[in-house]
């Protein structure tokens, strides 16, 4: 596997022989995983199905959860949509490049049908970081991007949880440092009367609203039960290997939680927030960010579920957090690393 240094400010003025060397092996129908502003994405040429399926059998990724197709340039996407309705047009204005997914009517034969998983739909996004935007760019390509981690465990926030999952299985990876943000793009679908939220990420429900007006949630992310509209969201995802449980209840509940299970011999973990972290007692104590900064928990949230996985804890204990502002995405994952359980005080 290749593995390219880049500055993660890249200046798009300037070319790079490593982005000019992955762009290269993207156009050769291969797969390489680099860093967006949300988390690091395995892309390959979205109109390519020997490519497209490269990604699936790298990620063990099911076929029916189609990929996000990423841009690097508004003028790409008339040729790439059946169509650009109004709402789409005013989000796109205020927040790409960035971490917005939008969902658009197909335009037949443009991509790989693997890319859609055969649905009438295709998700597209131009990422806020110059390298990616500056791979996308030099591979002339539309890039199918999903996160480039194992399919199930968290997503890769840096070039080395990159190289844990997917090492001997891609190409290469661009590596450009740690990801800001640090959960994935907001997914919206833009194709029936009004926006609806299909998957909470970087840009949060207040912000759209601010632009479109009430904008809905998929009701089906509450309970994470129904048929959901965003086919990923029916999988398990973001789980680290030992069970996690969510507590709704005081920091002397959780505790209560982790003494029971230690007296039955388990190695217990705490997922906690740096105002809390001293107030805890159990075999591995983590702090994922801090709770007055929802934005530095969704940077480290990924992180942190991975470094349970290296301290060999039996089972999970998790804080939970207001569902506002990027506390939507986060909770969101959390209740997916932990197949919706929850512990009430
Ligand atoms: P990932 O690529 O792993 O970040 O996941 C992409 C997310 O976007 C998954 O939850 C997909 O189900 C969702 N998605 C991608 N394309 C579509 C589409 N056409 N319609 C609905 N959801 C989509
Ligand atoms: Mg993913």
């Amino acid at each position: 596997m290749k593995h390219w240094i880049v500055e993660s400010d890249v200046d798009n003025n300037k070319s790079y022989p490593q982005i000019v060397d992955a762009a290269k092996v993207l156009q050769q129908n291969e797969v390489v995983a680099f860093p967006t502003e949300t988390v690091y994405g395995l892309g390959a040429n979205a109109k390519s199905d020997c490519a497209v399926e490269k990604i699936f059998e790298a990620k063990g990724r099911p076929s029916d959860n189609p990929l996000i197709v990423h841009i690097s340039n508004r003028d790409q996407l008339e040729g790439l949509v059946a169509e650009v309705p109004e709402d789409a047009a005013s989000l796109i204005d205020a927040f790409w490049p960035g971490p917005l997914t939008i969902i658009f009517k197909n335009k037949k034969n443009v991509f790989s049908e693997k890319v859609t998983a055969g649905l009438p739909t295709v998700g597209i996004r131009m990422p806020d970081h110059p390298v990616a935007l500056a791979i996308i760019e030099a591979s002339g390509l539309p890039i199918a991007a999903p996160s480039a981690n194992r399919s199930g465990k968290p997503s890769p926030t840096t070039a080395q949880h990159v190289i844990d999952d997917l090492e001997d299985r891609i190409a290469g990876v661009v590596d450009g440092g740690e990801t800001g943000v640090g959960v994935e793009s907001t997914v919206v679908d833009c194709t029936g009367p009004s926006p609806i939220i299909l998957r909470p990420g970087g840009v949060t429900k207040e912000q759209l609203e601010e632009v479109v007006g009430k904008v809905e949630v998929d009701p089906s992310l509450k309970e994470g039960k129904g048929a959901p509209k965003s086919p990923g969201m029916k999988y398990t995802h973001y789980a680290p290997d030992a069970p996690v449980y969510l507590v709704d209840g005081t920091r002397a509940d959780l505790q209560k939680l982790v003494d029971i299970k230690k007296e039955e011999g388990l190695r217990v973990g705490v997922l906690t927030t740096e105002e809390f972290v001293n107030d805890f007692q159990a075999d591995v104590i983590l702090s994922v960010g801090r709770r007055e900064d929802l934005s530095t928990v969704a940077q480290n949230l990924y992180d942190t579920l991975r470094t349970f996985n290296r301290s060999n804890v039996d089972i999970i204990f998790s804080e939970m957090f207001p569902e506002e502002g990027v506390g939507l995405a986060i909770m969101n994952r959390l209740q997916k690393a932990a197949g919706y359980r929850v512990m009430k005080g």
